[in-house]
């Protein structure tokens, strides 16, 4: 699976995908299956995708995304003005990994600052490559 764009064959992909646990997932409000499901959710790679798509689709029941539907029942009502879940899903999900890769090129980029100037400073045998990191 992709970590880079919306993952079109999420269902595939999903943590429960191989697991034998509609029971979890479609459990009781407020109980531990319910809690066991989230969980699950919680260590999948699609569960964007997944949220989106209960949310879009208006499902009435079952944890989707690590949300249950008295969860989503109660987003859907705060957020009438959402047209597109899995657009404004797949944006803010753009924007939040974009802000890490610019987290992420800056303190790359003050790391390689470092291991030049440490270079400078006579070790260069202890930083050849090194920049190439990251
Ligand atoms: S988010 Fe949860 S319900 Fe959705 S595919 Fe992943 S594990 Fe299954």
């Amino acid at each position: 699976m992709s970590t880079q764009s919306w993952d079109p064959y999420w269902r595939q992909h999903g943590a429960c995908t191989h697991r034998q646990s509609d029971g979890l997932f479609f459990a009781h409000q407020g109980s531990a299956y319910q809690e066991e499901a989230v969980q699950i959710c919680r260590r999948c790679a699609v569960a964007t995708e997944c949220l989106a798509y209960a949310l879009d689709a208006r499902v009435p029941e079952g944890v989707y995304g690590g949300a249950t539907a008295q969860w989503r029942r109660e987003l859907l009502a705060r957020r009438p003005d959402v047209v597109s879940w899995r657009d404004l899903l797949e944006r803010a999900r753009a924007e939040a990994r974009s802000k890490e890769s610019v987290r992420c090129s800056r303190s790359s980029a003050a790391a390689g600052e470092g291991l030049v100037a440490h270079r400078r400073g006579g070790d260069q045998g202890t930083v050849v490559g090194r920049e190439q990191e990251h």
